[in-house]
């Protein structure tokens, strides 16, 4: 009989089997499962670590090596931004081919130290190895808040909002493989090629303590909200036609907002806040220094549904890419 490979099994099976056995150590406030894990350590620190890998996340001539590099960085400052925190230091592991030429991994470690040097982190450390594609892994060190957000917080009653909009590098991915980006505007190609944590307000938001649940848009907001619904045992009712489109998406692809729910790598901040507290995110808005909108509610049941002004579409299942499964090319 052949044997089970992860693809059969999925990540996120494959993740919610191993997660319980992981035994917590001394130090662990918050253990894995979250953006970050939290660790006391002389002092409170976030902890995370992703990977880009070629041919997963991206293909060859979609990312200038520079870009490769500050991306790498980047994704990684969003689960610190997940949790309200500050990145502070960085090891990384460059995964190379023989062929790579060297001039282009010199412009891919600049583009981590400078994208790091811009998120107030350094680069401390790495290693480099032989390997068959490219890829670059990043584990990153960030001060944690006083308050600790996850994504275990949502209650029913809670409004979901989304920061930015959504969809457009998804919207980029598509036409990069297609070979149609040159009908792209550069700034939708840019949301995939150099995506903009939202350190400054996931810092906002969670200090001002009004988020009861928070997590980066990474996988496409589908699956992401899931994951907020799973692990805070709630369901949510999203309204698709109150999702933050980007000019360039409607242009494109009118008011549908598929590719903006099951699409990655928005590196948005989606969070749940109190309807109490509603008026003081109003207080805030101008300090965010970016758009925030409301998408929905969370509701009781485990299920999320999509609603319109006309009342609800349809029921789904959280899901969106599964790295092992494969629906999807992009995501991390
Ligand atoms: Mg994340």
């Amino acid at each position: 009989m052949a044997l089970r490979t992860i693809a059969d099994v999925g990540e996120f099976a494959f993740l919610s089997r191993l997660l319980p056995r992981l035994r917590a150590g001394r130090g662990t406030v918050v253990g894995p499962g979250q953006d970050c894990a939290v660790i006391e350590c002389g002092g409170r620190w976030l902890f995370t670590i992703d990977a880009l890998v070629e041919g997963v996340h991206f293909e060859s001539g979609w990312l200038a090596p520079r870009q490769i590099g500050r991306k790498s960085l980047l994704i990684n400052a969003s689960d610190i931004a997940a949790m309200g925190g500050q990145p502070r230091f960085c090891v990384v592991n460059l995964g190379v081919p023989p062929s790579y030429p060297v001039r282009d991994l010199h412009a891919l470690q600049r583009g981590i130290v400078a994208a790091a040097a811009r998120c107030g982190a350094s680069v401390v450390g790495g290693n480099l190895t032989r390997a068959a594609r490219l890829s670059v892994s990043i584990a990153l060190l960030g001060a944690a808040p006083r308050r600790l957000v996850t994504r275990q917080g949502a209650r029913p009653g809670d409004r979901i909002y989304v920061t930015g909009t959504l969809g457009d590098a998804a919207l980029a991915v598509r036409h990069l493989s297609a070979g149609r980006a040159g009908k792209l505007p550069v700034h939708v190609l840019r949301r995939f090629r150099e995506p903009t944590p939202r350190l400054h307000a996931g810092r906002i938001l969670v200090e001002s303590g009004i988020v009861s649940a928070m997590i980066d848009v990474s996988d496409g907001l589908h699956q992401d909200l899931g994951h907020v619904c799973t692990q805070s045992r709630v369901g949510a009712a999203v309204r698709v036609d109150q999702m933050p489109l980007s000019r360039a998406y409607r242009a494109l692809l009118g008011a549908d907002p598929w590719l903006a729910l099951q699409g990655g790598e928005d590196y948005e901040l989606l969070c749940t806040i109190p309807e109490r507290h509603v008026k003081k995110l109003k207080g805030l808005h101008a300090r965010l220094a970016c758009p925030i909108t409301c998408i929905g509610e969370i509701i009781a049941g485990r299920r999320i549904q999509l609603r319109d002004d006309r009342g609800l579409i349809t029921h789904v299942e959280a899901s969106g890419f599964d790295h092992f499964r494969m629906r999807r090319r992009q995501g991390s």
